[in-house]
């Protein structure tokens, strides 16, 4: 056995992070944790580093203090504290092979940029870096040599369907061979359980509470992701990512409600083949396959018995009563900027939906209306993505107080 691998989790406290991190306890001395970060939950942050004892800790200002994180000049770490700074150092430290991204909302950006740049294997499981710069990430993917795989559960069950030659190309940020060279990929379905609202009338759905919207029926995530698969706007954000980061037109990406969340995602090839990836809605699965790839590691997961799943069912979503799948898909079609736009206001109405400041009906109300008056144009550098990002923070906000007026 070679050295352990050096592997950065950043947000190591969140719902991606917890599971990373119950993966890399199961195996043991293969992987080592070089850095860790967190932001909030600071006193289970601290937990972590007298567990993992890693080499780099970034933390949230003061709170870190507060929590006894040892900032001396003899502790065994290295401290950041702070954003953008602590984040990135952590992800592109020397010793780091592999990137675990978690770090949820565009907060991720900067930190995932870094280390495709660094040249390293980057574990994407958040969607903002691909959302709001998959051109820029991809870019520099194929000049640093790093390797991009996905393990949000839908692109990872698409990159697993593709051959091994295609899973390289993608994975090198050339997306999917088109041409008679390629592998015949003739379109995707991204699976979407349908979220605690499927079967809710449309007058029950926009009076829908923070609790009845974080109920998700078959995954446990954190708090933005559930209200996002409550409104179908995560599987919208998916639709994009997948667009980006295996190189499809939108017309060739479809959605389809699976409510039992056993079929992940499904390859149509060009012979009238399909080919899909099944398992739990457990995130041990797809961050395995990435730590592990191309190998395969036990993840602590078993899997399905699919005489006890009995029916496996497929249907349309109903883009009338889940208005923020057609939004995303208008953004995709759009590209350029408009996927910037689109993230960022739902960002901002889904937090305020959170904070119980507006219902559940104005998400998708805000972000029609930030998303109808912008008008697309060309992204070529992050210092661009920040303040397209940032403009359209400033208008939803504006939306929000003047519905609250
Ligand atoms: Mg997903």
């Amino acid at each position: 056995m070679g050295d352990p691998i050096g592997v950065a989790v950043l947000g190591a406290t969140g719902s991606i992070g917890t599971s990373a991190l119950q993966v890399l306890r199961l195996q043991g001395t293969r992987f080592r944790v070089v850095s860790l970060t967190g932001w909030k939950q600071i006193d289970a942050l601290g937990k972590l580093v007298d567990e993992f004892s890693p080499a780099l800790v970034a933390a949230a200002p003061q709170s870190a203090e507060d929590a006894g994180l040892d900032f001396s000049p003899e502790s065994q770490a290295d401290y950041y504290v702070g954003g953008d700074e602590g984040l990135v150092a952590a992800a592109t430290h020397p010793d780091v092979h592999t990137v675990i991204s978690g770090v949820s909302g565009a907060a991720g950006l900067q930190s995932t940029l870094a280390a495709v740049r660094a040249g390293k294997r980057v574990l994407l499981a958040n969607k903002e870096p691909l959302v709001m710069c998959g051109q820029l990430l991809r870019a520099a993917a194929a000049q640093s040599g790093a390797c991009l795989l996905p393990i949000d559960s839908e692109h990872n069950a698409i990159f697993q369907c593709l051959p091994l030659e295609a899973q390289r190309d993608v994975a090198a940020g050339r997306g999917i061979c088109a041409g008679p060279e390629g592998p015949g990929v003739s379109r995707i379905a991204l699976t979407a359980s349908g979220g605690p609202f499927l079967r809710t009338p449309a007058s029950g759905i926009a009076k829908a509470t923070p609790n009845e919207a974080l109920a998700h029926p078959t995954w446990n995530m954190g708090p933005k992701i559930s209200i996002d698969s409550a409104t179908l706007m995560n599987k919208g954000l998916e639709l994009i990512e997948a667009c980006t980061l295996f190189g499809l037109d939108e017309s060739q990406v479809e959605v389809i409600i699976h409510p039992q969340s056993v079929v992940h995602s499904v390859v149509h090839f060009s012979d009238g083949s399909l080919i899909g990836q099944m398992g739990s809605p457990d995130m041990r699965v797809p961050i395995t396959h990435g730590l592990a790839y191309p190998e395969r590691a036990p993840s602590g997961v078993a899997g399905i018995d699919l005489t006890e799943v009995g029916q496996l069912q497929f249907e349309l979503p109903d883009l009338e009563r889940f208005p923020s799948l057609k939004l995303a898909r208008q953004a995709a079609k759009e590209g350029r900027s408009a996927p910037i736009v689109l993230n960022a206001a739902n960002e901002v109405a889904v937090q305020a939906f959170l904070d119980s400041r507006i219902e559940f009906g104005f998400i998708p109300e805000i972000v029609d209306r930030i998303l109808q008056r912008h008008e697309p144009g060309e992204v070529t550098e992050l210092a661009q993505v920040i303040g397209i990002d940032r403009e359209a923070r400033i208008a939803a906000d504006d939306i929000i107080r003047r519905i609250l007026h």
